[in-house]
């Protein structure tokens, strides 16, 4: 099925045009120009989405699990051509798409049933102690309210999952935000197709119109704006540590500072113990290469850094380059990823004490592996080396026994997700390990890979700075919706007045 986007914006119920346009920059196929948003736009979407929230901010858990399932029928009704032009524009292999779309609409169901549930309302209730001395105590009743209007930015590396109806909007829809996208350039038929799903639903559910609202374009002018805006309660952000840090310091300088959920760079690295490796070291080297491979390494949770003992990092790295030889190249998802890639790549070449097991060549969007190593000594004095490199990098940290692990275990940052390769004979080690690992990831894997993240109750898809910039959130999983939540206390409210949730 063929989809030619008319590139408007969806303010208010309205598709509307821009004097503006920027052009698409497919991988292949035909580019199409679209709308460049501005920032009476971004006041009119806010501000639809602000009246918005008088009725879908108290609308029953019931009508918004309806919009969710409704919004899932919308993108798969849509299937065919949202795959075609996602294809078209990222790069990104159909089949990816294809698996994509299934887990964005199984993450916008997931969320329809948790709703249903309740649990998520935290509903407490201290009953009144009328008698009690010496003074008596009120009735009190606690539950979590939406808190407003929530800006998400869709994510160039998930043109479905993270981006116009992925976790980010589905969360807050869940919760009770009406939502303001500013669709990603790197896909922005993509975007449309998705935002022409979730009006649909608008339209069936007979929800306001501002409750959902889609700007593309207009660069950082438009961003800054849609952060900046009085009526903006929260911000979802996937993306650079440099684009989310500038986004988030607008945040909080606010008159009225509000959260940014930005979810960040991360190396996420692996520990591979003496055991493990002296078992199944190569086994673990060609699946280091296929998860550090996969998609161009263009993952959050790509796992960039390898940490094991020199002493066994001969057979493993031999394994993992050998894997990485046969991968070719692969086209990235802009032309400015792949320089960044690329220069990247440089970077860590450059860096003192680096040796290259791995180099290849890249041209224009493609990127193709690369693989290094250095000693735990060159890594902790040098930071460009535990900054994340987006793509299929890897680098290789020697460590000289047990405690150097430790120490190197101890240097890293904030990271979406740690790694432990062991076999039984390394749980000693492990578990000296495991509370420095938890203290610095938000998931702490064993003996698995960490791209491809689940989406469930128990997953953590965050982690303190610079992972994320909130490390008591989640941007994937069920616990994604806290971050449109507050809790509110009703203290001798009568009944008859109390939400319907409470009573
Ligand atoms: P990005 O440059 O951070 O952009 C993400 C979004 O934020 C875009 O909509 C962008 O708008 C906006 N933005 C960025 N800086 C802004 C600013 N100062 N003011 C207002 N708006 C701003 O990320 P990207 O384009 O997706 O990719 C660039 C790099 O981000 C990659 O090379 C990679 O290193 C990293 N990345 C990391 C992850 C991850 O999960 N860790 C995922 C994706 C990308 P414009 O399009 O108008 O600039």
């Amino acid at each position: 099925m063929i989809f030619t986007p008319h590139g408007k914006h969806l303010i208010a119920g309205d598709w509307v045009a821009s004097a503006e346009t920027f052009r698409s920059q497919p991988a292949q196929g035909t580019a199409h120009d679209f709308s460049s948003g501005t920032v009476d736009q971004v006041n009119a979407a806010c501000e639809a989405a602000e009246d918005a929230f008088w009725t879908f901010g108290y609308s029953t858990r019931a009508e918004r699990a309806t919009f969710l399932d409704a919004i899932a029928e919308e993108i798969e009704a849509r299937a065919d051509a949202i795959t075609a032009i996602g294809s078209s524009e990222t790069g990104l292999p159909e089949a990816r798409l294809q698996g994509e779309r299934g887990r964005t609409v199984g993450q916008l169901r997931l969320f329809a049933s948790h709703i249903r549930d309740g649990a998520y309302l935290d509903r407490r209730h201290d009953a009144a102690l009328p008698d009690r001395q010496p003074l008596p105590r009120p009735d009190l009743r606690l539950m979590q309210r939406p808190i407003g209007p929530v800006v998400v930015f869709g994510a160039s590396n998930f043109p479905l999952a993270f981006s116009v109806a992925g976790g980010d909007t589905a969360s807050a829809f869940a919760a009770g935000c009406p939502v303001v996208v500013r669709g990603h350039a790197a896909h922005p038929g993509t975007g449309e197709i998705a935002a022409e799903a979730i009006h649909a639903a608008v339209k069936r559910c007979g929800l306001h119109p501002g409750t959902f609202s889609f700007i593309q374009g207009g660069g950082n002018a438009v961003g800054a704006a849609l952060v900046q805006h009085p009526l903006v309660k929260a911000v979802g952000f996937t993306g650079s540590l440099g684009g989310g840090r500038a986004l988030f310091d607008l945040c909080a300088a606010r008159p009225e500072p509000i959260p940014f959920f930005g979810e960040l760079g991360s190396v996420n690295p692996m520990f591979l113990l003496p055991e493990a490796v002296k078992g199944r070291g190569v086994d673990i080297g060609k699946g280091w290469a296929g998860s550090l491979a996969m998609g161009a390494g263009q993952f959050c949770t790509n796992p960039g850094i390898a940490v094991i003992l020199e002493d066994q990092a001969e057979a493993v790295s031999e394994a993992a380059r050998e894997a990485l030889s046969g991968v070719g190249t692969q086209v990235m998802l802009t032309d400015g990823i792949a320089a960044a890639y690329q220069a990247g790549t440089q970077r860590y070449g450059e860096a003192p004490g680096v040796r290259e097991i791995l180099t290849s060549t890249c041209d224009r969007r493609n990127a193709a592996p690369f693989l290094y190593l250095v000693s735990g000594r060159d890594w902790i004095g040098n930071h460009v080396l535990s900054e994340e490199v987006f793509g299929p990098l890897g680098l290789i940290v020697t460590a000289a026994d047990a405690d150097d692990m430790l120490a190197i275990a101890r240097s890293f940052a904030g990271q979406l997700t740690a790694t432990l390769h062991m076999d039984a004979g390394d749980a000693e080690l492990a578990r000296r390990l495991l509370p420095i690992l938890e203290r610095k990831a938000g998931r702490v894997l064993a003996n698995a890979f960490p791209t491809g993240v689940e989406v469930c109750d128990s997953m953590v898809h965050g982690g303190p700075y610079p992972a994320s910039t909130n490390f008591g959130a989640t941007s994937v999983g069920t616990m994604a919706i806290r971050r449109f939540l507050r809790p509110v206390c009703y203290q001798g409210i009568p009944e008859a007045i109390l939400p319907e949730d409470l009573r």
